[in-house]
């Protein structure tokens, strides 16, 4: 029953990933959790099964359930319900101003933005289901400081528009970005909102996008290394000027980079960095 009350402890807000972690038990040979509509295989370590869940910004605060299916040796299976106690969050509102025609989108940019919005969800959707990712991640700007603008309520030229979904990373033009943790490369390109970016698939639902490149130093395919260099800091598509956009998802959700393993994000402080 130990691992029952380990798993109701469970608890997020708009906006965290959150590590889920089961201990090893004889006979069990996988585990499957379903939310919010995604299924995750959890991975075996050596101590027990892990699987990272994200809980979109757009989720309500209140009570959830995780499914959890357990199948042990013989086709033995067992469901298991995992509450979730998704807490509530409030998060700042940033206005900025940007070239206009990032706000009112002439019909050839809209078409753009869409097939770019079909290409991107392509890449998500082909998640590995293993982990390429291990350990810890990591700032892709090593030393950096800054970045705590997740999930600000933004206002471009005076126009409401979605959240931000990643963190803004202070960097001068042409510096260089390396990836999280260890992924595959699943898209790069020039985007009409991202600009030059390259997007990492680390397995299990976990994706991490680097944004507004000078330059891509990465082909689509490639396997890439926790610090590899993926490219350079520039300031491209929708930006008031250089930085890196670090985004990352999780099970299809929007979360703050810094609530990934590796990163105290209880001390996240958050703080404006400026029109970004
Ligand atoms: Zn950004």
């Amino acid at each position: 029953m130990k691992i029952i009350a380990l798993l109701l402890a469970l608890s997020a807000y708009p906006g965290q990933a959150v590590v889920v972690e089961i201990p090893f038990e004889p006979e069990l040979e996988a585990v499957t959790l379903e939310w919010q509509a995604q299924e995750i295989r959890m991975a075996r370590a050596d101590s027990g099964w892990f699987a990272l869940l994200g809980v979109d910004l757009d989720v309500a605060p209140g009570p959830y359930e995780v499914d959890a299916v357990f199948r042990y040796a013989g086709n033995r299976q067992e469901r298991r319900t995992l509450a979730l106690t998704v807490t509530p969050k409030e998060y700042p509102t940033t206005r900025l101003t940007v070239e206009p025609k990032y706000v009112e989108l002439s019909p050839a940019n809209q078409d753009r933005a869409a097939q770019d919005k079909k290409r991107i969800e392509a890449a998500y959707a082909t998640t590995a289901s293993e982990p390429y990712w291990k350990d810890v991640f990591t700032v892709p700007i090593p030393g950096v400081t800054g970045g705590r603008n997740f999930g600000h309520r933004r206002v471009f030229n005076d126009q409401p528009r979605a959240p931000h979904s990643g963190a803004d990373l202070t960097a001068a033009e042409g510096t260089e970005i390396r990836s999280t943790n260890r992924g595959r490369v699943v898209l790069t390109g020039d985007f009409f909102f991202n600009g030059n970016a390259v997007f990492v698939d680390h397995g299990m639902g976990v994706l991490s996008m680097y944004l507004h490149l000078s330059k891509i130093l990465v082909e689509e395919g490639q396997l890439v290394e926790r610090g590899e260099l993926l490219g350079l800091a520039g300031a491209t598509g929708r930006v008031t000027g250089p930085h890196l956009h670090w985004g990352v998802k999780v099970t299809g959700a929007r979360v703050d980079p810094f609530t990934l393993p590796g990163f105290n994000a209880s001390t996240a402080t958050p703080v404006s960095v400026g029109a970004r």
